[in-house]
């Protein structure tokens, strides 16, 4: 526990490159420390871009110097999409609506939360996420949602970016997956903290559904895998979270 809390820390407080490249036109772009919560950009062959996670409230300035260091401006923005509404992914999304003007994509079963700017339930298994649904921490400024996401869509980003919904850490929570180039974004279904991981238990709304669900991210097909918190792997992605699901024993099936 201490070695995590220490592997947290460090991750934050590193500062790093204002943005990482993780494959044409796929960029990461942290917004705490060097990978401790990241946000993602696809540019389009028209220059538009589209900004995955806004992170927590103040996020903003590094995501616009993230994509200056791209050569890209709030102006370029045309579409937000939330992997889920936790405050730590739309804290910043309406300030980084007011910045850009884009339409903001949630998956449909988290649209009225944002609309609300309320986060998803917490874990009310565990003592933690019982004083987290207590108090009054979360919310988030609110955001109009233009579109809303079902599993399986596949949007017109960067040439076809496909919805996999994977509740469980939250009801709509989505894993992304780049067709063209082969880089998943896990979003919170996995961490990649001191190692592939599940996110942490209090954050998770049913615990076990975040574990049943994330079979799937064991059979998509992809060669690099990004999370929303820690860097990515570029190296054998594929079995590293094949290997943490076996361990793990995720199956898919109801046990
Ligand atoms: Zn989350």
């Amino acid at each position: 526990m201490i070695v995590e809390i220490l592997a947290w820390a460090t991750l934050g407080a590193m500062a790093g490159s204002p943005a990482i490249q993780l494959a044409p036109n796929v960029w990461r772009i942290p917004t705490v420390g060097r990978s401790l919560i990241n946000s993602f950009a696809f540019v389009e062959p028209d220059g538009g871009v589209t900004v995955v996670d806004c992170g927590e409230s103040r996020a903003s300035p590094r995501i616009v110097a993230g994509l200056a260091a791209i050569g890209k401006s709030p102006a370029d923005v045309t579409h937000i999409l939330l992997t889920h509404v936790h405050s730590d992914h739309a804290g910043g999304a309406s300030a980084l609506v007011q910045a850009t003007g884009a339409d903001v994509a949630v998956h449909a079963d988290e649209a009225e939360l944002a609309e609300a700017g309320r986060t998803p339930t917490m874990n009310p298994a565990t003592l933690g996420g019982r004083l987290l649904n207590r108090l009054a921490s979360g919310r988030f400024e609110p955001v109009a949602v233009a579109r809303r996401l079902v599993d399986g869509d596949v949007l017109d980003v960067g040439g076809g970016l496909r919805i996999v919904h994977t509740p469980g850490h939250s009801p709509g929570h989505v894993s992304l997956l780049h067709e063209p180039t082969r880089v998943l974004i896990t979003g919170d279904a996995l961490f990649n903290v001191l190692g592939v991981r599940w996110p942490l238990r209090i954050f998770c709304g049913d615990f076990a559904l975040t574990q049943r669900t994330a079979h799937v991210l064991g059979e998509l097909e992809y060669d690099v895998a990004a999370f929303t918190h820690g860097p990515e792997i570029t190296d054998g992605a594929r079995e590293r979270v094949r290997r943490f699901l076996s361990r793990e024993r995720v199956t898919g099936r109801d046990q």
